[in-house]
């Protein structure tokens, strides 16, 4: 199973606290390591998604081998009440723009773990950008329907960069899904051309607006 869209289970999390608000009633961007350090993310509970824990049980799916699931379950318990606020204040309402913690950095990611919930969620991630034109925010999702049904109806910032997750171990997409930027692909060998390797922070494919590369090919791990 590949590292994206989930993290290593080598990594060693930290969780970033903010000093505006109350504390354990608004979002918290975590500070990753291993393969995403350096790059901010705003993480959602994978544990009590419903696409994850429905997916979780497809065989066909990379789901199945959920990296995050299996860390949020074992040895990093202790992420899950922070990701699961997280969870709960995106998904709730449409935030006001003071509620948006801002990520500290200009390259970000959303759902590190996690995924899409609602509208809301995907209506606040927008704000995020929109509020924040500055910084760079990268989306990876396999909720393909609820981001072509939303950005169907609203424009999507240029600051915003959508990475369609390809739940298919193996099968690299031709072509990317309306509204997405790229595909992000996994595969089992080296027979197709990887090119997503090492850390993201030396890389930056997924998060710069500059470049044009589509499909993202990692070996899975
Ligand atoms: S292509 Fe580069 S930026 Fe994207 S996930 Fe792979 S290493 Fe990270």
């Amino acid at each position: 199973m590949g590292e994206f869209p989930f993290c290593s289970p080598v990594s060693i999390w930290v969780i970033i606290t903010h000093t505006q608000g109350d504390k354990m009633n608004q979002l918290a961007w975590s500070k990753m390591s291993g393969k995403m350090v350096g790059i901010p993310a705003l993480n959602t509970d994978t544990t009590t998604n419903k696409f994850c824990i429905a997916k979780s049980k497809d065989k066909d799916s990379i789901c199945s081998e959920c990296y995050s699931w299996n860390m949020l379950k074992t040895f990093r318990k202790n992420a899950v009440p922070r990701f699961k606020m997280n969870s709960d204040i995106l998904s709730s309402r449409v935030l006001e723009m003071n509620e948006l913690v801002r990520p500290n950095g200009n390259h970000v990611r959303f759902n590190a773990h996690g995924e899409l919930i609602n509208t809301n969620h995907v209506q606040n991630l927008v704000n995020y950008a929109l509020f924040y034109p500055k910084v760079t925010f990268t989306l990876w999702t396999k909720k393909k329907a609820l981001i072509q049904s939303f950005f169907n109806k609203h424009k999507k910032p240029d600051n915003l960069i959508l990475i369609y997750s390809n739940e298919i171990v193996g099968t690299v997409y031709k072509s990317v899904p309306k509204h997405f930027d790229k595909v992000f692909n996994v595969v089992n060998s080296n027979l197709q051309e990887v090119n997503c390797d090492g850390k993201c922070i030396d890389c930056m494919m997924c998060y710069t607006r500059e470049n044009k590369t589509e499909q993202i090919i990692e070996k899975i791990k």
